[in-house]
């Protein structure tokens, strides 16, 4: 008895074992964190230089700047919506062959070489985790600005409304000889207020306290004197108002909370301070007192061979193109490091490139009714279609994913995309009010499923978790 139960603890030892390896073993040259236009430079930098990054993007590829309207001091653009500019950097990441994982970061463990990055989907319900190891990192996580918390401040969609704005330079050219207000109380909030000045009729500052917390006394005295500026301490926001769409006044009171009043103006400048997103790397790297990474060369953080840049490690600039000028950077930092482990690099990229050539993307754009019906027709098994459009936050956010389960399931499942400006018939015949909307059809053209937004795509996202194993996936799974 004492026997058998000695090799069957031992049977167990050794498939548990057999199970960590499997789950463990992706070993990548580099993996970059984070999918905003600092991770995604880096990206194109490294692809060319003939080592295959896996970018694991999070929820946002793109970015923050993806919440810009209008960006005008991206060089070679004189005007370009964000939502573009990160779709275009995103293209030549991929074009130039970098992997690009739609996946959010929740541990990692750079004590050990390779370092370790546990990762969960963006969608579904988390339960399943991915592993990676990598020779060198390279952290883009960005930043979370503050928000005041107050009504009118966001929109549905968590976006922030028309109107309020978390960065003068980027958005203040909007305002010319316009009345704009900034809230905060520190040196950013009057570095924002200094640059409206030049551009708008009039700048109020909202502070809560009776002072200023700022450390740069001679702006301060600048601020103070300057005719356009009006200072209002002790005052809290209560409300944004907007009307037709745009912000027109706020609703503040005193800081004891009496003499509530309205004060006209057509935006309002979030200067309260942002936190970077470094929370999974406390007692990994070295961080300031705010939570940003310290750089110690350059891009180098305090562990060799990991490196940061952009809104994450960088507490003073926050823009575009400074982030994605550190990107460069990091990126040929990274390949010196590499080049100094030449054999194991040699190994990872053939891995790389296998892993590359096994993706089958496989969603196909619909553009026309007939086209979708001749797909239809052609399908053995169940047929996915993405209804979405070009302009739509949580679109972009399922876009990687969608693509990520053509890659897993393509050979089982027949996936297409429809988009709204393209094929506004097939929106009208299925009644699809909301994006995205995900129709699941049997090969007969009937539908099985309709799930709208990203709740109820979770729950096909969960389906196909359970069924990955089997041979055969057929419309009634998805029922
Ligand atoms: C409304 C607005 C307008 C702006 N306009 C301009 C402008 O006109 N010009 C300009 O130069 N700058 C502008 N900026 C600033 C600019 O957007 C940022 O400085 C820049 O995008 C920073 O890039 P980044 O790659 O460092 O970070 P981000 O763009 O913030 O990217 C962070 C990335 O990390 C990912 N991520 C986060 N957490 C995780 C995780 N746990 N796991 C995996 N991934 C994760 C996210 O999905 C995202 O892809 C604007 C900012 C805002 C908010």
């Amino acid at each position: 008895m004492k026997k058998i139960l000695y090799f069957l603890n031992l049977l167990i030892l050794f498939t548990q074992a057999q199970l960590r390896a499997e789950v463990i073993e992706h070993e990548h040259p580099v993996v970059i964190l984070g999918g905003g236009v600092a991770a995604l430079t880096s990206a194109v930098y490294l692809s060319r230089a003939g080592i295959t990054p896996l970018v694991i993007t999070g929820p946002s590829i793109g970015g923050t700047i993806t919440q810009s309207s209008n960006v005008q001091n991206w060089p070679g653009e004189i005007s370009i919506s964000g939502s573009e500019l990160g779709e275009k950097v995103r293209h030549q990441a991929e074009m130039n062959g970098a992997i690009l994982q739609p996946e959010t970061v929740v541990a990692v463990d750079f004590s050990k070489r390779p370092f370790l990055i546990t990762t969960k989907k963006v969608i579904g319900s988390g339960e399943d985790l991915m592993y990676y190891r990598a020779h060198s990192v390279i952290i883009a996580l960005g930043s979370t600005p503050n928000y005041l918390g107050v009504p009118g401040e966001v929109e549905s969609n968590g976006h922030l409304s028309p109107g309020v704005y978390t960065c003068a330079v980027c958005d203040g050219s909007l305002f010319k000889d316009k009345v704009v207000a900034v809230v905060g109380g520190g040196d950013s909030a009057l570095i924002e207020a200094e640059y409206l000045s030049n551009i708008a009729s009039k700048v109020h500052i909202l502070l809560r306290k009776a002072q200023f917390r700022a450390g740069e006394k001679q702006r301060l005295k600048e601020i103070l004197s300057n005719p356009k500026i009006q200072v209002h301490y002790n005052t809290t926001i209560k409300q944004i108002k907007a009307e037709q769409g745009q912000l027109s006044r706020l609703l503040v009171e005193d800081s004891d909370g009496k003499n509530a009043r309205e004060l006209s103006t057509n935006a309002l400048f979030l200067a309260i301070g942002a936190q970077p997103n470094t929370e999974l790397f406390r007692n990994q790297l070295e961080l300031d007192a705010a939570g940003y990474i310290v750089l110690k060369k350059h891009q180098q953080t305090s562990v060799e061979g990991i490196y940061a840049m952009g809104d994450v490690a960088d507490p003073e600039f926050k823009q575009a193109i400074s982030a994605a000028g550190d990107a460069a950077k990091a990126a040929l930092q990274a390949q010196q490091f590499l080049a100094s482990h030449p054999a194991s690099v040699k190994k990872l990229q053939a891995l790389a490139k296998a892993e590359k050539e096994r993706e089958v993307r496989g969603v196909i754009d619909i553009t026309s009714k007939d086209q979708f019906l001749k797909e239809l027709k052609k399908a053995q098994g169940p047929i996915f279609a993405d209804f979405h459009s070009t302009h739509c936050g949580p679109c972009k956010m399922f876009s990687p994913v969608y693509d990520d389960w053509a890659k897993h399931y393509g050979n089982k499942i027949t996936f297409l995309k429809i988009n709204a400006e393209v094929a506004p018939e097939l929106f009208r015949d299925y009644l699809i009010q909301a994006v995205p909307t995900l129709l699941i059809f049997d090969p007969q053209g009937n539908v099985i499923r309709k799930s709208c937004g990203f709740h109820e795509i979770s729950e096909v996202d969960r389906r196909l978790t359970l069924i990955k194993a089997q041979a055969e996936i057929a419309p009634h799974d998805f029922k």
